[in-house]
């Protein structure tokens, strides 16, 4: 029998720009289909980060020039210190708000926009909705997603945000195509937005994907310029928090920068070609 050895290649993060943070690793309201967190079947697991561990996360990184802090999850609105966090990590850079939007009413809204009135830092949204077509969207998510989803546009522009409209490209149509309904369901609910505010990410099944066609590293990966700070841990991204195989150390005082691309999340990354999950502030307009 013929035995294949494969070599992962070795990604060494140079600056540590994008700091994730992850709110909760198993609690949302909305577990959607095509979700890479494995949900527990039929708990429901509280567990949020505590605000001590955030706090000493951004002491640790000082020196670091961050220039984006992204809130994710599972669902990061529903951490019951949300605020507090909010505030916290706002007066060191800008903050994304990773998150399907179906906390955002018009008074969560107001709040918000509150909230950045009192600081310089800017607050970014990244709200998921993953088709534009209402039944092919609460398919994959849940039966309301998709009006949560346009709600929170709407409200978030009356505010004066200016939303990234997350897509995962569940049913792997054309880009364009995606674009082209997408924004003629926003015209049609009065929501301003631009083709440069939709990110359309790429779907494929993690339990599926071949391994032994390993895509060579010739975007951008993650895990070049980020870590996700979780309450276990340290790790190299949110598709790896909480995994043994993304695990870079303890605290982020003292955390390996190198990570090996060997898993099947990593594939994935690698097919892409582009950030999953950061912001490419190049590529967006973010006004
Ligand atoms: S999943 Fe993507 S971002 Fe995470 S370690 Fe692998 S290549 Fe890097």
């Amino acid at each position: 029998m013929k035995n294949i050895i494969y070599q992962s290649e070795v990604v060494t993060m140079e600056n540590l720009n994008n700091l994730f943070i992850e709110m909760t690793s198993k609690f949302c309201n909305q577990r959607c289909k095509h979700c890479y967190i494995d949900f527990p079947k039929y708990k429901k697991v509280e567990d949020f980060i505590d605000v001590d561990i955030i706090k000493n996360g951004l002491n640790d990184t000082v020196k670091n020039d961050i220039k984006c802090i992204y809130l994710t999850g599972a669902e990061p609105m529903t951490h019951p210190d949300f605020n507090v966090i909010l505030r916290l990590c706002l007066k060191r850079c800008d903050v994304c708000i990773c998150t399907n939007g179906s906390f955002i009413n018009e008074k969560k809204a107001r709040f918000l926009k509150k909230v950045a009135d009192e600081t310089t830092n800017e607050i970014i949204f990244k709200i998921s909705i993953d088709h534009y077509e209402e039944l092919k969207n609460d398919e994959i998510r849940y039966r309301g997603a998709f009006r949560h989803g346009l709600f929170a546009l709407k409200y978030l522009s009356k505010y004066n945000f200016n939303p990234i409209i997350t897509v995962t490209n569940y049913y792997n149509e054309p880009e364009e195509i995606l674009c082209k309904n997408f924004l003629k369901v926003f015209e049609n609910y009065g929501i301003e937005t631009d083709k440069a505010h939709i990110h359309i990410i790429p779907w494929y099944d993690k339990n599926s994907i071949e391994m032994e066609k390993f895509d060579i590293h010739t975007g951008k990966v993650d895990c070049e310029n980020g870590r996700i700070l979780t309450s276990k841990g340290v790790y190299t991204c949110p598709f790896l928090a909480g995994d043994y195989r993304g695990r870079c150390g303890s605290s982020l005082n003292d955390y390996t920068k190198k990570c090996a691309l060997e898993t099947s999340f990593c594939q994935i990354c690698l097919k892409s070609k582009k950030q999953i999950f950061g912001i490419d502030f190049k590529e967006f307009a973010i006004s």
